[in-house]
């Protein structure tokens, strides 16, 4: 038996996290949000194979920290695994950066308010900085990813059809979308070969971005609803659709209109996805309907003490200590909507 060599754990475990164009995405995305950024945008070239660049207004890396901003396991959201327990931001592992470096060829510009101009910094395969130049950007972060999957021919395979890199750039559309939605206060633009695909400006709640992204006529469709449960104390908030629209998004499987988030976090919950499908899909028969969504928006809060993010290495999934209690909650939410049987007569407006 032997050990594998340093770079081969590299590119394996970088791989894991790193899975697509749109899971880089999602990491700058993160990363531009947590450093407090009101403004983002995404450009992508070649459907984000020959480039992917995030810049955000965020408030920059600081020189000192610069060296080790993406070597793996260096991170300046915790200190302990115990700061999970009141984890604010969407990084905790100092992983994705490092990652990205491993499979792409990436340059990080950033400048904080102390700083008078900004530094470009070129990076290596395990992170480090190789050379450094003035730059002239304002204030925040740029990350360039060029060549993704360089080093790894069978994941740059996967985009050799047109149909995938279209589904590609559909699934970081809706990525920005649910940012863009729990976030309100954020400017988000998306630009592809620099035409701009998608663009949200600053709005002030969650129903206006809501009438931002999925536009105004399927809003007016929706009810803004709350639950409160107690011990444990789990919030909802949330636009549901009223009794009696037509619940479903019109569009084809791949666009997925029901935005899930727990603290924040867009997920893939899938116990309330069956339980929202089940209310929802019952009065459809047609197999046209099998694999739609309703259109709907919920929020859930809870005691970042009862949610484990560090499931999947991109953190979409996530494991909530009283899974029961929230399927209660999000029940009693829509018998407070709907009425009692909610998946027949009330739904279809007959009494
Ligand atoms: P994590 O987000 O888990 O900390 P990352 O590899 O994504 O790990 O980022 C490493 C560190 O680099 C972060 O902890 C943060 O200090 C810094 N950083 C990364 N992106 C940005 C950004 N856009 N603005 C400010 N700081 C950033
Ligand atoms: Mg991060």
């Amino acid at each position: 038996m032997k050990q594998l060599p340093a770079d081969t754990v590299r590119l394996l475990s970088s791989s894991q996290v790193i899975t697509s164009v749109v899971n880089v995405v999602k990491e700058l995305v993160e990363n531009s949000m947590d450093a407090g950024a009101l403004s983002i945008d995404v450009k992508l070239e070649n459907y984000g194979l020959d480039r992917i660049e995030v810049r955000d207004n965020g408030h920059g890396i600081k020189t000192a920290d610069t060296p080790v901003m993406a070597v793996r396991h260096f991170t300046s959201k915790i200190c302990s695994h115990e700061d999970l327990n009141h984890l604010e931001t969407y990084g905790f592992r100092g992983e994705a950066l490092g990652s990205i470096c491993a499979v792409a060829e990436v340059s990080i510009t950033t400048k904080t308010n102390e700083d008078d101009i900004s530094t470009q910094y070129m990076l290596d395969l395990t992170g480090h900085i190789v050379s450094q130049k003035p730059s002239h950007l304002g204030q925040g972060t740029t990350v360039s990813v060029l060549k993704l999957f360089m080093n790894l021919p069978v994941r740059r395979q996967y985009y050799s059809s047109t149909k995938k890199c279209k589904d590609e750039l559909k699934k970081v559309q809706d990525l920005l979308m649910a940012y863009a939605i729990i976030k309100p206060e954020l400017r988000v633009t998306l630009a592809h070969n620099k035409v701009v695909v998608w663009q949200k400006t600053k709005v002030a709640d969650h129903r206006s971005a809501l009438v931002a992204t999925l536009g105004p006529s399927a809003v007016a469709s929706l009810l803004p609803c709350h639950h409160h449960h107690e011990e444990p104390e789990i919030l909802l908030d949330g636009f549901f659709p009223k009794p009696g629209a037509d619940y479903l998004s019109s569009s084809s499987s791949s666009q997925d209109k029901t935005f899930i988030f727990v603290n924040n976090r867009p997920v893939h919950h899938k116990d309330i996805m069956k339980l929202l499908r089940q209310h929802y899909t019952a009065q459809y028969e047609e197999e046209a309907t099998r694999n739609r969504h309703p259109i709907l928006m919920l929020k859930v809060t809870v005691s970042p003490s009862s949610v484990d993010v560090n499931l999947t290495p991109d953190k979409t999934q996530v494991l909530l200590h009283h899974k029961e209690a929230l399927l209660t909650a999000v029940e009693a939410l829509l018998v407070s909507l709907y009425g009692f049987r909610a998946t027949t007569d009330h739904l279809l407006g007959k009494q």
